[in-house]
């Protein structure tokens, strides 16, 4: 209840304040910070991706600065030798400004990064985007196959048929439950509907050999994904664990010690507010957060 009141209040809390409590959640400004937290995280087991943070941007000229600035985290992967793909969000990339504008940006990106053999997923925003997220990566297939990758979201009604229309595809999917704030038009709103979906879909991907991220921090789904895998023999080179920066490290060296896969996804970047917010009111321990520093002298 304490969070619910906090979760009101953020907007109204200082940046300064959120930029403390949140820092955890983010590797850092630039791409040195990135660069340095992804090897920390490699030379622990885990793999990662980078998210250069931004999003719904509407003008052209900072659309322009955005994919200059995925192309340089494209180099600096490959440079530091460092084991990483990234992560986009189609609406830094001008997907609210012109479909074949945003197309022509992300081919650009995916050019840079097949010099480098570096794998590209493109994240999945709110309703309005769904079906133009998909659009764009089937238009991109032909020419980057399994260089590119979707992401899908459990909480969607629509799901289940966006997986299996795209059955004819060798898609490397993560699956996670989704974080924006959706009608029950289209989105299932309950945690126990939205988890039991997760699990439908889970099960429908690896039964049918689709390469699977599974991005979750809760013990109810891990705890099936691994039953699963294990009951039903799949191989490792079908699945991944996923999880964020910052979230459950605990939980994440467990699953590394298990003998699984770990990706963590590394978002960095100046425009760290949006993001954050989201974090902060998924932690359970956010309301206490905000109130120690709050009190910390100097934050
Ligand atoms: C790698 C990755 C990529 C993602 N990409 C997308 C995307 O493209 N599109 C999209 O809509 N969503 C994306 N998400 C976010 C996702 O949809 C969920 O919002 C988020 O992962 C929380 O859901 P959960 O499955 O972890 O379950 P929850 O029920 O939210 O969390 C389970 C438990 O994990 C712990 N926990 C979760 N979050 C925090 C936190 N911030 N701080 C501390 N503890 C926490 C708590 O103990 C909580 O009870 C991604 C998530 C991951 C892991």
């Amino acid at each position: 209840m304490f969070n619910g009141f906090i979760s009101r209040l953020l907007p109204y809390i200082p940046r300064s304040l959120v930029r403390v409590v949140a820092s955890k959640y983010i590797a850092g400004e630039n791409v040195f910070d990135a660069m340095n937290a992804v090897k920390m995280l490699n030379s622990c087991g885990c793999v990662c991706t980078v998210d250069m943070l931004g999003e719904f941007v509407t003008s052209r000229a900072q659309v322009e600065h955005e994919v200059n600035g995925v192309i340089s985290v494209v180099q600096a992967i490959h440079s530091s030798g460092v084991q990483s793909g990234v992560s986009l969000k189609l609406t830094s990339l001008g997907l609210d400004i012109d479909y074949d504008f945003c197309k022509n940006n992300v081919k650009a990106i995916l050019d840079a990064a097949r010099k480098h053999d570096i794998f590209v997923r493109f994240d999945m925003e709110n309703t309005p985007y769904t079906q133009r997220t998909i659009d764009l990566y089937n238009d991109l297939y032909d020419e980057y196959g399994a260089r590119i990758g979707l992401v899908f979201q459990a909480y969607l009604r629509r799901t289940e048929d966006d997986i299996l229309s795209l059955a004819d595809k060798k898609t490397s999917v993560r699956l996670c439950k989704g974080i924006y704030k959706e009608s029950p038009e289209h989105a299932f709103q309950t945690r126990e509907e939205i988890q039991a979906n997760y699990k439908r879909l889970l099960s429908l991907l690896l039964e049918n050999g689709i390469y699977t991220g599974i991005a979750t921090h809760d013990d109810v789904l891990l705890h099936y994904a691994m039953d699963y895998i294990e009951t039903h023999d799949i191989p490792s080179d079908k699945y991944e664990f996923q999880m964020l920066l910052g979230v459950r490290e605990s939980k994440r060296r467990e699953l590394l010690r298990l003998g699984h896969k770990v990706r963590v996804y590394v978002p960095f970047g100046k425009d760290w507010y949006g993001y954050s917010v989201r974090r902060l009111k998924e932690n359970p321990e956010m309301a206490g957060n905000i109130v120690k520093a709050f009190l910390k002298p100097g934050s």
